[in-house]
């Protein structure tokens, strides 16, 4: 069975996480893909990958992939933050990276970090 990788990026970090899954599609094709709703869509345009789309982050996405993490549905996380700017779901991206570190899940924050959680990938 294929593990699955989610992608999230805030709006400021869409073009960073579209040149991202663009260069690594190759890698990313092996895994099944998951993202909140216009991030998959952004991710899916971006490596003609099938992203399966969940609910935008501030509707609750953040929180969905949460839950797969905590189920052990999702094996990686690639979650490009923008830190620059106020987010009115901040509890939820809390509990995404709260839910990565008691499950011992990974997570890349930033693209440096996703390039080597990509190579270990
Ligand atoms: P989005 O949500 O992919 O629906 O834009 C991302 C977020 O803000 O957490």
């Amino acid at each position: 069975m294929k593990k699955t990788v989610a992608i999230i990026a805030h709006d400021g970090k869409k073009d960073e996480m579209a040149i991202f899954v663009a260069n690594h599609k190759d890698v990313l094709a092996q895994f099944d893909l998951v993202g909140t709703g216009h991030t998959a869509k952004v991710a899916a345009g971006a490596s003609g990958l099938p992203v399966r789309a969940l609910l935008s982050g501030p509707l609750g996405g953040d929180v969905q992939i949460a839950a797969e993490v905590l189920a052990g549905d999702i094996h990686a996380v690639f979650f490009f933050v923008e830190q620059m700017e106020v987010h009115p779901h901040d509890p939820d991206i809390h509990t995404l990276q709260r839910t990565c570190n008691i499950t011992n899940t990974p997570i890349a924050t930033n693209p440096a970090s996703a390039e080597l959680i990509i190579k270990g990938l």
